[in-house]
């Protein structure tokens, strides 16, 4: 039998009602003769409630703890769809990640996965059980401890089965028909796109779109899965051609110069004012804020004025304690000696993104005029042969959004 891998998110899966509403796609699926795995999330809502609680009980929180509180959202969803099918007469049951198994990485709340054991949902399947229904975001350590795959990662969950399983496809239902031209909640201009190659949706997903999780595009990349986004909400006789499909460059016809717009307001500014600008410098500087796991994502090094100068880097907020503490210590230690270390949290990350950007040039200069005109000041820019990326202050995200959005014609095709 053909198989199928069908992923509801959080609002998919908010009430029982919705989960009955999903488990009618599922039923349907089965009808048209596949055998369905099912890729579950917490209902909406749960897994911020369960970081909560520990965060409120614990400051520096074990993260094997953290995995084992905040894996539970999961637990509940995919019971319940399991017995949601079954009162529909579905031959189904539920998975927990450690029961599949789906094998992991250490990396309590950020795992990779390293395995996933196909033996026993096979031998299921082949005794008539028609829907396996697996708990997203969960798995098990190499010392057997409960591991989640950093957030949103129920996404990467469907991929990995879908690969392991040789699925026809990973459909991912969702609040939203598909992947736009940006974020609909900034901007009802936003329109739905029909494909979009692997690499615009990874640069998307990397850059704050979380409409799916960057590691799950990965995955879909590597071993050539066949993903598509659509929504749990909408009529279900979309047939194939609902939602949208991530494919290869080759597959897409219609092109904009930019594919899309995204943001991240999770992002925070450092500078390092006046340090030796000397060979080793920056060694010196990244190398401690690595060890400490800081994700530092744009730098810039201002030039130099007798042998000193500025570094500039950006960084997630939630990291900018850690890595004030790593920078004291380099400073304590003598390796790096800047006279100030100044903190900016109020910055936000504008990018937009598109293969055409290879073969066009003047697009930067186009995104800049566009910020000018709504006088938004740029405080850092960063670019890659696909995207391009500055930090402004935070409050201007939705205006600079929207703004590039026009400029880039988004809201019509081709
Ligand atoms: P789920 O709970 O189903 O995993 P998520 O909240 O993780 O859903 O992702 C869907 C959300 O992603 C949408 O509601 C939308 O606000 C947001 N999003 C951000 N950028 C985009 C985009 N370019 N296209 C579609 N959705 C986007
Ligand atoms: N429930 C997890 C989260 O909210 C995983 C997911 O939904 O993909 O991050
Ligand atoms: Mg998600």
């Amino acid at each position: 039998m053909p198989t199928l891998v069908m992923k509801f998110g959080g609002t998919s899966v908010a009430t029982p009602e919705r989960i009955r509403n999903a488990a009618e796609r599922v039923e349907r699926e089965v009808a048209n003769g596949y055998d369905v795995i099912v890729i579950v999330s917490a209902m909406a809502g749960k897994t911020n409630e369960l970081v909560g609680w520990v965060e409120e009980t614990s400051n520096l929180y074990d993260a094997r703890e953290y995995d084992a509180v905040v894996s539970s959202g999961e637990q509940v969803t995919a019971g319940l769809m399991a017995l949601t099918l079954q009162e529909r007469d579905v031959p189904a049951r539920s998975w927990q990640g450690w029961q599949v198994p789906l094998k992991t990485s250490n990396a309590h709340a950020s795992a990779r996965i390293e395995d996933i054991g196909t033996d026993a949902i096979n031998a299921k399947f082949a005794e008539g059980m028609k829907v396996a229904v697996v708990a997203g975001f969960q798995g098990i350590s190499p010392e057997g401890r409960i591991t989640t795959l950093g957030r949103g990662g129920s996404d990467t969950t469907a991929v990995a089965f879908a690969a392991a399983f040789g699925a026809e496809r990973c459909d991912i239902y969702t609040d939203v028909d598909g992947v736009y031209t940006t974020d609909p909640r900034i901007t009802s201009k936003a329109r739905k796109l029909d494909r979009i190659a692997f690499e615009e949706m990874l640069e998307l997903a990397s850059l704050g779109a979380k409409v799916l999780q960057t590691r799950s595009v990965e995955l879909a990349m590597r071993y050539k899965v066949k993903l598509r986004v659509l929504s749990s909400f909408e009529n279900a006789d979309q047939g194939e051609t609902a939602g949208t499909l991530v494919c290869d460059e080759e597959d897409i016809m219609e092109s904009n110069v930019v594919a899309g717009v995204a943001y991240s307001r999770d992002e925070a500014k450092m500078t390092l004012l006046s340090v030796a600008d000397r060979p080793g410098i920056a060694a010196a500087i990244f190398g401690p804020l690595s060890d400490a796991g800081i994700n530092v994502d744009m730098i810039v090094q201002n030039i130099s004025e007798d042998g000193r100068t500025d570094m500039t880097f950006s960084l997630p907020t939630n990291q900018v304690e850690r890595a004030k503490s790593a920078m004291e210590t380099v400073k304590n230690s003598g390796d790096v000696n800047y006279t100030d270390l100044v903190t900016d949290e109020e910055v936000a990350k504008i990018s937009v993104v598109g293969i055409g950007m290879r073969s066009h040039a003047g697009v930067a200069a186009q995104m800049f005029k566009a910020l000018r005109d709504e006088g938004i000041n740029i405080k850092v820019i960063t670019t890659s042969e696909i995207k391009i990326s500055v930090l402004i202050e935070r409050k201007y995200t939705e205006l600079a959004v929207q703004a590039l959005h026009d400029t880039f014609a988004l809201e019509s095709a081709g």
